[in-house]
């Protein structure tokens, strides 16, 4: 009697190294329920969805581990965890819709269009929560309140928070406290913040949509920031 390997076919006379073996296919079947390869498997459904290619056949765990695709699916989504992607579904739908070569996916250069993409076009009520969401979770690995962002960051931080997108426009502009912590920056992060997000491109907008201002300004005095 021999023990075959299902993804590989290679028989096997023991059981015990039947078990113990490892193979490509078998690795990427064990590693299937890993926070990557969970994400790996969405992207690559999510590119079946948008490109039409689903057939009305709804593809499987088994179809992934068969695809070719399969290894820039797998590195693509390292890499969404390893950057902690700004909502990372609407990343991925972003490199498919725009149909990005995927040797490019995991370009720094690729993730920062993405998020000036995210941060230019999103509604006020969106870009309030993404950044408060971030602003929690900043508080809490810091053991502060949210709302002391802009008065104890450190002005290393705060500025690459503010230009990875973390920190909206909408809530930068529009915060009393911002005012504290411009005023300990560096000329240099200043104007890596101005590059990133001017501020005279953004008034108008604020001007534009004078209600979403309002409401944002209110809530964020509101909440002591
Ligand atoms: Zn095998």
């Amino acid at each position: 009697m021999t023990f075959v390997c299902e993804f590989c076919k290679r028989g096997f006379a023991r059981e015990n190294t039947w078990y113990n073996h490892s193979c490509e296919k078998k690795r990427r079947w064990m590693n299937r329920d890993t926070s990557q390869g969970r994400l790996a498997f969405q992207s690559w459904n999510r590119f079946h969805e948008l490109s039409g290619m689903r057939n009305h056949k709804k593809v499987t765990q088994e179809d992934f581990i068969q695809s070719t695709f399969y290894g820039a699916f797998s590195k693509f989504a390292q890499h969404i965890i390893e950057i902690d992607s700004v909502n990372p579904r609407a990343f991925i739908d972003y490199v498919i819709r725009n149909n990005i070569p995927v040797d490019r996916w995991c370009q720094e250069s690729l993730y920062q269009l993405y998020v000036r993409d995210v941060v230019l076009n999103e509604s006020c009520e969106q870009a309030l929560t993404r950044t408060i969401e971030w602003l929690a979770e900043w508080a809490q690995s810091n053991n502060m309140p949210w709302s002391e962002f802009f008065l104890q960051v450190n002005t290393n931080v705060g500025t690459m928070a503010i230009c990875n997108g973390r920190i909206s426009p909408w809530v930068l502009y529009n915060a009393q406290t911002v005012v504290d912590f411009l005023q300990r920056c560096t000329p240099e992060q200043v104007s890596m913040i101005q590059n990133w997000a001017p501020a005279h491109v953004w008034s108008m907008k604020f001007k534009n949509n004078q209600q979403d201002a309002d409401f944002v300004k209110s809530m964020l005095t509101q909440a002591g920031v």
